[in-house]
């Protein structure tokens, strides 16, 4: 097993194999050789430096209907919001006073959202905040629309595959989804010049170990600047809700193997991660993660915008969730910098 982390390590082709024993056949022992490995790369290209991003919330509404969502189309139960445009500029306001230098602003497919209304209110985020960096994370649109936004001045895009397999693609969504669609928007928000995310959830259902194979190598062939991945948890009312959530001993593995086999991409310890376990966060930038997305909506409307059940810091104000992750990484050893945290 060491020699298979060691060929990792040393960016050497691993075979798929090879990533099946490391994603069944790991010891406790081994999974610490594997992080310890990944923690070295990360250190080399990022030193102990980590990367936060404002995350603002700014829509629940949402047409599709994805069966692991608790904001999708059919969730009755959901109470739908939608921030005014001065309520995320006042968002802005408080998380620039924070230190934060990434703005990413992330919502359902909201037709409320169209390019016009998008493309002012980039406008208007990189007018006031030129040193900062806008992030959208609003879906599947077409060319012309992710052209026109890139053009208004956004910065970067992040859009998870959600899986690389097309018949586990539809375990997950309705049959107007597609994973072709997915990926070639992936490919279009590359070729026009947007640093791009992609990324996936670890033990959806009907998840096997060769899908998450299939993720692996579609990420190495994307190569994106970002990878966001997370535990799936389920939520009370979606059609998922007897399903069982993600692991964290999965989702830390593959941070540090997507660690290993994409040395610089911006990886972050996700909110899912630190809803399964007090320390999931911090495990996961143990792991070989170099970024954290903590919340900059409005409190009033937090616990509106639940993925997933149990979602932490729901109750928080964002200068609360600053220090409090702060304090996290610091005892860990590491360092929340006030930073665009671009890709190195
Ligand atoms: N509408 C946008 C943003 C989606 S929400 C888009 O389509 O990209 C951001 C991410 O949350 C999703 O991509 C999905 O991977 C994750 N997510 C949704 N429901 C989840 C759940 N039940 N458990 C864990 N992660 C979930």
């Amino acid at each position: 097993m060491k020699t298979i982390i060691n060929h990792l390590a040393e960016n050497q082709v691993v075979s798929r194999d090879d990533l099946r024993k490391l994603l069944t056949n790991i010891t406790k022992e081994e999974q610490e050789y594997l992080a310890e490995k990944a923690r070295e790369v990360r250190h080399q290209v990022y030193g102990h430096d980590v990367y936060t991003r404002g995350l603002i919330e700014f829509t629940n509404y949402c047409k599709n209907d994805c069966y692991y969502c608790g904001i999708r189309r059919s969730n009755k139960q959901a109470s739908r919001y939608r921030l005014t445009k001065e309520d995320i500029l006042l968002c802005c306001k408080e998380g620039y006073e924070l230190g934060f230098r990434t703005f990413v602003l992330q919502g359902g497919e909201d037709g409320y959202s169209t390019d016009d209304y998008i493309e002012d209110l980039v406008r208007s985020m990189k007018e006031e905040y030129p040193d900062c960096a806008v992030t959208l994370s609003i879906g599947e649109r077409s060319y012309e629309s992710y052209k026109r936004l890139y053009d208004a001045g956004a910065d970067r895009y992040l859009l998870r595959h959600e899986t690389a397999n097309e018949e586990h693609y539809g375990i997950l969504h309705p049959k107007e989804l597609t994973l072709q669609n997915r990926k070639q928007c992936l490919i279009n928000l590359k070729n026009i010049g947007y640093q791009v995310g992609c990324g996936f959830m670890v033990g959806s259902p009907g998840q096997t170990v060769d899908n998450l194979i299939d993720d692996l190598e579609f990420v190495k062939e994307l190569a994106p600047h970002m990878v966001g991945i997370g535990p799936f948890i389920p939520h009370k009312d979606t059609p998922f809700a007897e399903k069982e959530q993600g692991t964290l001993e999965m989702t830390l593995r593959l941070l540090s193997i997507i660690r290993l086999m994409n040395p610089h991409v911006l990886l972050p310890a996700t909110t899912a991660l630190g809803t399964i376990h007090p320390k999931g966060r911090e495990q996961g930038i143990l792991a070989g993660a170099n970024v954290v997305m903590p919340n900059l909506s409005p409190v009033e409307v937090r616990k509106k915008y639940m993925l997933y059940d149990n979602k932490i810091c729901t109750g928080d104000e964002a200068a609360e969730c600053r220090v409090c992750l702060q304090k996290r990484m610091e005892s860990i050893g590491y360092c929340l910098v006030v930073d665009r945290g671009d890709y190195k």
